[in-house]
């Protein structure tokens, strides 16, 4: 059995945060990677939990000296997940990361044997109400968000699995078969 290198993907809204902390909570040899921002963090985001909350120039000085596993500039802040805390917790432990489709893909480059899953909503129209419900962004902001659901979703084509998230246990359960099969696959 190897450890895997999981990257969940999908549109803003469409749970795959709630997926990944209850797959972690439900399975002791994953551990979720936290990656870097330099966006603020919201009420109740705590440092070192949901993100690394960085200055700017902390972000581009990490950029030159390698530091990412990928990184990408979106919403006018950076994004990156940190090299060495990924490979350091792979010897151990399988390792999920929830970011964007680009970065996952850029991933899957330097990484191949990652595993990419597409966790995608049971319509439009759902997830543009969930966004709303969560009423963490200014209607702007959730109409930029929705604009970028389409690409994202295009991209679905070049990942290894896509997941629907209509009813979350089943969800999840997908998510646990998919990394199960994955961990039983010799490279
Ligand atoms: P949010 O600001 O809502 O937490 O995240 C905005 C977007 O950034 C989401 O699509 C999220 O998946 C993505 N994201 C979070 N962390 C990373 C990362 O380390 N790298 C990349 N490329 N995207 C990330």
């Amino acid at each position: 059995m190897r450890n895997v290198l999981v990257v969940l993907s999908g549109p803003s809204g469409v749970g795959k945060g709630t997926i990944a902390k209850q797959l972690v909570e439900r399975n002791k040899d994953i551990s979720l990677s936290i990656s870097c921002t330099t966006r603020k963090p919201r009420d109740g985001e705590v440092d070192g939990r949901e993100y690394f909350f960085i200055e700017k120039e902390k972000f581009l000085s990490k950029i030159e000296t390698d530091g990412f596993l990928e990184f990408s500039n979106h919403f006018e802040n950076y994004y990156g997940t940190p090299k060495d805390f990924v490979l350091d917790k792979l010897v151990k432990n399988d390792v999920l990361l929830e970011i964007d489709v680009n970065g996952g893909l850029n991933v899957k480059k330097s990484y191949p044997d990652a595993v990419l899953i597409m966790i995608t909503p049971p319509s439009i129209e759902e997830l543009e109400k969930r966004l709303i419900k969560r009423n963490t962004e200014s209607i702007e902001k959730i109409k930029l968000r929705m604009q970028r659901i389409d690409y994202e979703l295009e991209k679905s084509n070049l990942y290894d699995y896509t997941v629907v998230n209509d009813d979350l246990g089943k969800a999840i359960e997908e998510v646990e078969q998919i990394i199960n099969k994955e961990k039983n696959i010799d490279n």
